[in-house]
């Protein structure tokens, strides 16, 4: 399951990047995600809900952004979304093209809490006007 792997490896970047900016919570995590690479945005939601447990990323929502393949050709210079592994220019009908994008895979933003400061809330405030 790769899809496994790749969670861990989030969450691990999460961690550091929360103690480096001295977060307590993560609240919510948005992730780019290349259709190349094959990944199942649920399955990648899935995990993470599982793997996040006990991590400072627990609960958070996660957003996978997918990102739809796209190549350019060699040939002619134009820029076309991929569908399926055939990569041939719909301009030219040449085969020789490189991956523009598809093939991302990294945090975008996350959304974090104050690590200071427990929401809660002692304020009982009901009093009867007789
Ligand atoms: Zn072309």
């Amino acid at each position: 399951m790769h899809e496994t792997a790749v969670v861990m490896g989030l969450l691990d970047i999460l961690e550091r990047k929360a103690t480096e900016h001295g977060v307590g919570r993560i609240v919510s995590v948005k992730v780019v995600l290349g259709r190349l690479r094959g990944l199942d945005p649920r399955q990648i939601v899935g995990a993470f809900e599982i793997f996040s447990e006990g991590t400072r990323a627990e609960g958070a929502r996660l957003i996978v952004e997918e990102v739809v393949p796209t190549a350019r050709c060699r040939g002619c210079g134009t820029v076309f979304a991929v569908e399926g592994w055939s990569i041939a220019c719909p301009s030219c009908g040449g085969e020789d093209a490189e991956t523009v994008s598809g093939r991302e895979l990294h945090i975008a933003e996350f959304e974090a809490a104050a690590a200071d400061g427990p929401h809660e809330n002692a304020n009982g405030s009901s009093g009867e006007g007789g």
